[in-house]
């Protein structure tokens, strides 16, 4: 690597870019090299320099110029919203008794819908189940047979 290479390491340095094998590159090229040393000088009195210099305050008449965006905008879109507008209070339109209605038969299907659903479970009498098995008997020592399990 030659020392512009390294010196563009040198910046990302100072903005914490690099890696930790890059850096140590970095540093065993600064021990030997006289003209990067001088450039990370360089580079430093720069930066602090320009961290001294106050930030520049907005003019009033940019703040108004960017507070006025929003109505320029508006004004140059009316066409856009007014149309919009027209559609939405066109749709909505409707009388109030008959969205009453519509609401109320909505609400009176969903109340009949949701007690059908959740009827409650009829009550059945217990019954009682005898289960009978019956014993296992393995059978053995007959002569010529395998031991074997008999219900
Ligand atoms: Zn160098």
């Amino acid at each position: 690597m030659n020392c512009a290479a390294y010196q563009e390491d040198i910046s990302r340095y100072l903005d914490d870019d690099l890696s930790d094998r890059e850096e140590q590159e970095m540093f065993a090229h600064l021990a030997g090299c006289e003209s990067c040393r001088g450039f990370v000088r360089d580079v430093m009195q720069l930066r602090n320099a320009l961290r001294r210099i106050p930030a520049p305050e907005p003019s009033d008449s940019l703040d108004r110029r960017v507070l006025s965006i929003p109505e320029q905008w508006a004004r140059e879109h009316h066409h856009v919203l007014s149309r919009t507008a027209g559609f939405w209070k066109q749709r909505l339109a409707v009388p109030m008794p008959a969205a009453a209605a519509v609401l109320l038969a909505f609400l009176l299907t969903t109340v009949l819908a949701l007690s059908m659903w959740f009827r409650p479970v009829e009550q059945t009498k217990p019954e009682v189940r005898y289960i009978m098995g019956l014993p296992e008997v393995e059978v053995r020592g007959i002569p010529g047979l395998p031991a074997k399990s008999v219900q």
